[in-house]
């Protein structure tokens, strides 16, 4: 049986102050709604205030981004040792943004993810297809193709959550319907399957984009999705709270 896991990804929002705010709020949601995992990404600096926020509850603390190299010549990064350090307990590889704006090719991610495992952090693993190729029918190759290149360099799922985020979904207001979400995650556990077994059932595999409170139940409802990477709506503490909500019901 899999938890439903919603996370949330601030992006480069929030203020010192709003994060703390909003890592508050969280922890009641929390606390709130026990069945469900919630964790939080926010931006790195503000990483260690928000870990001395949610200290001692469930909420667990995610990074957005990393470099794998243990230390060097590498200005603006921070290392995961070091994020490791500032509280994060996992972070996110292969977001699209970062793929799309920061040119992070597939065998990036695919040492972003081994790297991380290495040292014993969690990884959320997103993948999704572009508009132009859902609507040119190669959503299913696109989406497998970046599974398995992704997870090209470990042995084994634990630690893994893959999120499957269309990116014509994300920050648009345009969600992928139920449905839509389904098929592609029960596609991707198919081929999890392939490598890995049965390990494949028991890897928690969110949706992302564009969730709202109002899309949140009939997402969750499907029986592959076990959780949502939230963008936008993660600022807003009552909207997530609904989202978290959802994913109890
Ligand atoms: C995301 O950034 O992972 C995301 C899903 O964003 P949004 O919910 O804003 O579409």
């Amino acid at each position: 049986m899999r938890t439903n896991f919603v996370c949330g990804n601030w992006k480069m929002n929030t203020t010192r102050a709003s994060a703390i705010a909003l890592a508050e709020a969280c922890v009641v949601a929390s606390r709130q709604t026990p069945s469900v995992r919630v964790g939080i990404a926010p931006p790195a600096i503000w990483l260690s205030d928000v870990a001395a926020t949610i200290a001692g509850s469930s909420v667990a603390l995610f990074a957005q981004n990393g470099h794998p190299a243990a230390s060097g010549a590498f200005t603006g990064e921070s290392s995961y040792a070091m994020l490791k350090e500032a509280g994060a307990i996992g972070l996110l590889v292969g977001h699209s943004e970062r793929r799309q704006l920061f040119g992070e090719t597939d065998a990036v991610v695919a040492t972003k993810v081994a790297a991380a495992r290495a040292l014993g952090l969690e990884v959320i693993l997103c993948v999704g297809e572009t508009l132009e190729e859902r609507d040119g029918g190669t959503t299913l190759q696109v989406v497998n193709r970046q599974v398995d290149a992704g997870l090209a360099e470990i042995a084994t799922l634990d630690g893994i959550t893959i999120a499957y985020e269309p990116v014509w979904a994300i920050g648009t207001g345009r969600n992928a319907t139920a449905a839509q979400a389904q098929e592609v995650h029960a596609a991707i556990r198919s081929r999890l399957a392939i490598r890995f077994g049965a390990q494949a059932a028991a890897v928690v595999i969110q949706y992302g984009g564009s969730v709202k409170p109002e899309t949140a139940a009939s997402l969750l409802a499907e029986s592959d999705v076990d959780g949502a990477l939230v963008g936008g709506a993660s600022l807003d503490s009552a909207a997530f709270g609904s989202i978290i909500a959802a994913g109890a019901l």
